[in-house]
């Protein structure tokens, strides 16, 4: 075979470690069978993806250099595929902060409401904001946040808009900021997210005249490649969730839920009927319920979102359980102004690993490749294998074990998209 030329080798990493080497979703006992390579380099060519990974001497070996070769000194750090976060919700304006002060101290749903908080407020401030075109520089800074926590790669819903115009706006404005941007974009409709209050008692109208067309449009405009909805009381019931997500899946896109956040609405049996990709959250799946097995045994992913756990001081999904049952597991961070203010994938790990009693393999697992195979993108990102594109992180750890272990500043000293230095975060270790 003919030896390829290098436009990157990262050398003198400490520990490479890239999931199992079987093909994905990976679950039962392969979600914790990582490789682990020590003495490691990764050579990626110019077209961004990895040409040889391994041990240094055998990278060097497989391929060339020239004049025009980078070689970035890893200086013994540990080597992981960038994170896949495959559940985020980056596009809304404001915040929340003061609803959150509110909560901790106490205040009620409807005292938080009075006082301007909750989702509706979100959605006013969004549409406002995609009206008059100020909320392009906050989405870009919520992937500037995600890039400089480790995240190559993210799924970005809408759904702070809920008209059938600010949805696709939404989508629309989100591929174009993701185009100039590091990070690789996957979008989702969330026009299921919640009633809007021009609708309100009238789920059904709203989930016909709006979320289904909202979904016809986005798949003929390639605006998403997938429609998501919430599943719960006081949102959207199963009879209309079924409604929706049939109408995605016969318009081509893939089918996704938030489903048993707070109570089981029969969000798994939607799953498995319309052939969802994922459901997420599951923190009302009590760890002997019968139908974790059914999740277990079919093919759709349980998405973790612990960082959601945190914030609401929930209960948190079974992850160890549905691991042991051989459930395709993944991880995300469900960034969100409402409920999950954060995007940081290692404190995602690390709840993952308290709250959901996953190892740190299988949390780095979940947190990858099978991430990535919920967003169909296992062929490209997720691992650190030759063919794969060339998304690195180098965590100032001295092995894998530390990323949980490590509250909060996991020490990120680089982080590569596609070979290409895009960030040394400088508040790393703040
Ligand atoms: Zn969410």
């Amino acid at each position: 075979m003919q030896q390829q030329r290098a436009s990157i080798v990262i050398h003198g990493i400490g520990t490479l470690v890239t999931p199992a080497r079987v093909p994905a979703p990976i679950r039962g006992a392969d979600l914790r069978q990582v490789v682990e390579i020590p003495g490691a380099a990764i050579a990626i060519g110019d077209d961004g993806s990895i040409l040889a990974s391994g041990v240094e001497a055998d990278v060097r070996a497989a391929i060339t250099t020239g004049e025009d070769t980078r070689f970035h000194d890893a200086r013994g750090a540990l080597a992981i595929p960038g994170f896949v976060d495959c559940h985020t919700h980056p596009v809304f304006a404001g915040d929340r902060a003061a609803e959150f002060e509110l909560r901790n101290q106490g205040a009620s749903y409807e005292e938080i409401h009075a006082a301007g908080g909750g989702i509706r407020a979100s959605v006013a401030k969004t549409r406002a904001a995609l009206d008059d075109g100020s909320i392009g520089p906050q989405v870009r800074k919520h992937l500037d946040w995600m890039l400089a926590a480790g995240t190559t790669t993210a799924e970005g819903k809408s759904g702070y808009a809920l008209t059938l115009h600010h949805e696709l706006e939404s989508l629309r404005m989100l591929g174009a900021i993701a185009e100039d941007h590091p990070i690789r974009i996957v979008r989702t409709l969330l026009a299921a997210h919640t009633v809007p209050v021009e609708f309100d008692g009238d789920p059904d109208g709203y989930i016909d005249q709006v979320a289904i067309p909202a979904v016809r449009e986005a798949a003929a405009t390639g605006l998403a490649s997938a429609a998501d909805v919430f599943l719960e009381r006081g949102s959207f019931d199963r009879t209309q969730a079924h409604r929706y997500l049939t109408a995605a899946r016969d318009a081509g896109l893939a089918a996704r839920l938030h489903g048993d956040q707070f109570s089981d609405q029969g969000g798994i049996e939607l799953a498995i009927e319309v052939g969802a990709r994922s459901i997420d959250h599951l923190e009302a799946l009590e760890p002997g319920d019968d139908r974790l097995r059914t999740l277990a045994a079919s093919d759709v992913a349980g998405v973790l979102l612990p960082l959601s756990s945190l914030f609401l001081g929930r209960p948190y999904a079974p992850g160890r359980v549905l691991a042991d049952a051989g459930a395709i597991v993944a991880l995300a961070s469900d960034f969100n102004p409402g409920s999950s203010y954060g995007e940081s994938m290692s404190v995602a790990i690390t709840l993952a690993c308290l709250g959901c009693k996953l190892t740190a393999a299988e949390a780095l697992t979940a947190a990858t490749i099978n991430a990535a195979w919920v967003l169909g993108l296992h062929d490209r990102v997720g691992r650190l294998d030759v063919g794969y594109r060339g998304d690195v992180v180098l965590l100032d750890q001295p092995a894998l074990a530390h990323l949980p272990y490590h509250v909060g500043t996991p020490g990120i000293q680089s982080v590569f998209v596609g070979g290409m230095l895009v960030g040394a975060p400088s508040g790393s270790h703040a």
